[in-house]
């Protein structure tokens, strides 16, 4: 079967099977590292590793630090207003759809905010272009979202600002390369390409951090995670081990140039054949489609159900379209092989042969 789930996604095969096979007794110590303390010798060791490998793989500048957290993404849209967003300050936001109005709407409990470019008007089927954005002179930070999941649009440039770029990663982190130093602060939830739920990533550089305000909790405050290395408290260890194993197995790839190539060729096929086929389609300016998440319509919506039952039934998985928005969405993590893309598309090809 092939997983084409949102998150929690699809996980290299390889690496289920080695934690699988790592499970009871990790490297002979007599115990699974699930069962072992954060701060024994071994669990540090597989931290940093799996750190030293993320900053490898994304080539993170010295002066950032990196954050293994829990919380969610859903916790970060709190957490970096209360880190970086001071009295009086504004923040601004750019409003692309459903994740980048939860940081919106989070942040504004905490300052001032500045929606400074929304593509609602014509139903975040783009990405507003850069010179249309009403930046607040003197903002905090710019807080934008690279990948709508749901909506399946992706920014094709990285920002340009003046004050430090914010970007909410969870579903297009290390997908491709990706230029670090650009960014104030990176952060992603781990259950599309980087492991499983429970675990959040953030990289922040070291100059934006020791200001949060002095209530927030400890375990929100960036300087003091950092400073004692993400265990104020017990971290999610498990998650932690299992990230650092995708990471070995994204250097064993060739790294995320060879992923970034991969994922452009999956999506490729798949747009193409929704393009032609004249039964299915995706309402997304072509530029700024999601190379991620593939949201598209059947030409008839009560084919859907039986789009879905007979899709399931030949193995391909979690085809629905979300909640709130419907029709059908194909993740094409990192871990979704080009094989199932290829099955995907024979399937819907057939589908529509038999109901066009
Ligand atoms: N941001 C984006 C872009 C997402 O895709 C998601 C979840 O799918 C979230 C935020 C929320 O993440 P979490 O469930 O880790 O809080």
């Amino acid at each position: 079967a092939f997983n084409f789930c949102a998150g929690p996604a699809a996980l290299p095969t390889a690496v289920l099977n080695r934690a699988q096979s790592e499970l009871p007794d990790w490297h002979s110590t007599g115990m699974s590292i699930m069962e072992m303390s954060h701060r024994s010798k071994d669990f540090v060791g597989a931290a940093d590793k799996a750190e030293a490998d993320l900053r490898s793989l994304l080539g993170i500048p010295s002066n950032y630090k990196v954050l293994f957290l829990q919380g969610g993404a859903t916790l970060q849209f709190s957490a970096v207003p209360l880190n970086l967003l001071g009295a009086g300050q504004t923040a601004d936001y750019i409003d692309t759809g459903i994740w980048a109005q939860g940081a919106i709407k989070e942040a504004q409990r905490y300052g001032n905010v500045n929606i400074a470019a929304t593509s609602g008007a014509d139903h975040y089927h783009h990405v507003p272009a850069q010179s249309t954005w009403n930046l607040t002179p003197d903002a905090a930070y710019v807080h934008y979202t690279p990948n709508e999941t749901i909506g399946g649009l992706q920014y094709d440039f990285i920002p340009e600002v003046e004050a430090p770029l914010v970007a909410d990663f969870s579903s297009s982190i290390l997908s491709e390369p990706l230029d670090v130093s650009k960014f104030g602060l990176i952060y992603a939830g781990a259950q599309k390409n980087i492991g499983p739920a429970g675990l959040t990533l953030v990289i922040v550089r070291e100059d934006l951090i020791g200001k949060a305000q002095s209530t927030i909790p400890s375990l929100l405050d960036y300087a003091k995670q950092a400073n004692s290395g993400s265990m104020i408290n017990t971290p999610p260890t498990f998650g932690w081990y299992l990230a650092g194993l995708v990471f070995e197995w994204l250097i064993e790839q060739g790294g995320l140039t060879a992923m970034q190539k991969l994922n452009q060729e999956k999506a490729t096929l798949l747009y193409d054949y929704i393009d032609r086929s004249g039964f299915y389609a995706n309402p997304i300016n072509p530029a700024n489609r999601s190379k991620m998440n593939v949201p598209f319509t059947l030409a008839d919506s009560s084919l859907e159900k039986a789009f879905l039952a007979e899709s399931t039934a030949a193995g391909l998985l979690n085809l629905a379209g979300h909640r709130s928005v419907g029709g059908m969405r194909a993740s094409l993590y990192n871990a979704v092989p080009l094989e199932a893309v290829q099955a995907l598309v024979a399937f819907m090809q057939d589908f529509a042969k038999r109901n066009g």
